[in-house]
């Protein structure tokens, strides 16, 4: 980035010999926008404090305040100080405690202006160059304070070196530091969830990256808040410093609406349980995750279109609405239970084998049977079980237990067959 503003270059020379001193001054003004002279070391030391010049260039022997003590007075002040002594081979003894304190350069006297000029110009470099790191951090965090997102950069080994206001302000911390104590590593922040992003080891990153861009999205708790937040996250690489930007667009409420169509979706509406879309892609899932152990029901209630046509369909709606409560309150929490169509219901259930399956099928069965609906009403059901075998595909597997359910009806129905 080019243009920025010069800094202004203030030098304090503190000389108690007049000759010297007068001497000195011009070549030094041409150094320096502005030049502060003393002629001890106290004074020194109080112009300095007023002034706060970027360079001193100091005699070390001198009444009241000898240079070395001022220089370290200063250096208490600021540690970074930069410092020129100018110094007689007869003070030669003071050298250790010049380099003691860090100072940049010393200049044997006679002064050698060119040398000084050259020494001095080195170190106004120095300032100069830090100014503008300087300019350019201020720059670089007022971009990043105009985003919206939260927005931090990692270093190759995912440290977070620099973040903005909005980030700090998320978890509630006024520093990097203090997010870094409060909440060690980002990606142990991630929580989990169907639809987010959680990294399970030190590549997450280029995890991250390999999914589809609608799919890098994480949930991240702060302790203030109650309930998770939801981001879409964008990465940049810098190559060229071996950096990742990662921009964290919050996304809640658009999640919190896909979560709810997806949930509409794969609900039925009549009885609030799931649908048979559900059913299919769970069937699939379960199938791949644990076909050692799956059994399959299907219920279909019997004569159901005699009981519509004798007490109405709106009393078979409830009818319907009723027996879905009756059979979730009896399956496990793990069991898929969905609205296959009509009168007809599907339960998956997980790590059980046919006799099992067969056993909450039938009990299901004596429950319903025993059921008294609105009034003294009853219905039946007919159950058709079966197990996944190592072979089966879901249209398989369904296709056994409809065959099942068929002879459970031909069988003269309320009654589970396999
Ligand atoms: P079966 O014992 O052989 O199953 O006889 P069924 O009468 O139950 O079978 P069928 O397939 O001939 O008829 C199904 C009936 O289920 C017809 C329809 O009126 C009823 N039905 C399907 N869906 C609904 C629904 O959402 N509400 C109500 N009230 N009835 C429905
Ligand atoms: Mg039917
Ligand atoms: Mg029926």
């Amino acid at each position: 980035m080019g243009c920025y503003m010069q800094k202004n270059i203030t030098i304090l020379y503190v000389e108690d010999e007049d000759v010297i001193r007068e001497n000195t001054k011009r070549p030094l003004t041409r150094l320096c926008d502005t030049l502060i002279v003393a002629s001890d070391g106290q004074e020194g030391l109080n112009l300095y404090k007023k002034y706060r010049p970027d360079i001193v260039v100091s005699d070390i022997k001198m009444p009241n305040m000898n240079g070395i003590e001022m220089c370290r007075a200063i250096k208490n002040i600021d540690k970074d100080q930069h410092i020129v002594f100018t110094t007689a081979h007869s003070e030669c003894g003071y050298f250790m405690d010049a380099i003691d304190m860090q100072i940049d350069c010393y200049i044997l006297k006679p002064i050698d202006y060119d040398l000084l000029e050259n020494k001095a110009n080195k170190i106004i470099d120095t300032i100069s160059n830090k100014y503008k790191l300087r300019q350019q951090e201020i720059l670089i965090n007022e971009i990043a304070k105009l985003q919206d997102n939260l927005l931090i950069v990692l270093d190759c080994k995912q440290n977070i070196v620099f973040s903005n206001d909005r980030f700090l302000h998320f978890f509630d911390v006024n520093t990097l530091d203090d997010f870094k104590e409060t909440y060690s590593i980002l990606s142990s922040l991630f929580i989990e969830g169907e639809d987010f992003f959680t990294a399970c080891n030190e590549n997450w990153l280029l995890d991250l990256q390999k999914l589809p861009k609608k799919e890098q999205v994480v949930s991240i708790m702060n302790k203030a808040l109650a309930e998770p937040q939801v981001f879409l996250v964008s990465v940049k690489e810098i190559s060229e410093t071996s950096h990742t930007i990662l921009i964290l667009t919050e996304i809640t409420h658009i999640a919190d609406e896909t979560k709810e169509l997806k949930q509409k979706a794969f609900t039925d509406d009549l009885t609030s349980i799931y649908n048979r879309a559900y059913f299919n892609k769970m069937l699939i899932k379960q199938m791949q995750d644990n076909q050692d152990c799956l059994s399959l029901i299907l219920l279909d209630v019997d004569r159901f279109k005699d009981f519509n046509d004798v007490y109405g369909h709106q009393v078979g709606d409830k009818v319907l609405q009723s027996l879905a409560s009756i059979i979730n309150a009896k399956i496990r929490t793990a069991d898929i239970f969905a609205r296959w169509g009509g009168e007809e219901f599907t339960i998956i259930l997980s790590d059980t084998n046919l006799a099992n399956a067969l056993k909450v099928a039938e009990n299901l069965r004596q429950t319903i049977e025993e059921y008294i609906f609105i009034g003294d009403l009853k219905v039946t059901c007919s159950f058709g079980v079966a197990e996944a075998t190592k072979e089966d595909v879901p249209d398989t597997l369904i296709k056994r237990a409809d065959d099942a359910l068929y002879r459970a009806k031909t069988g003269g129905r309320n009654r589970v067959a396999q």
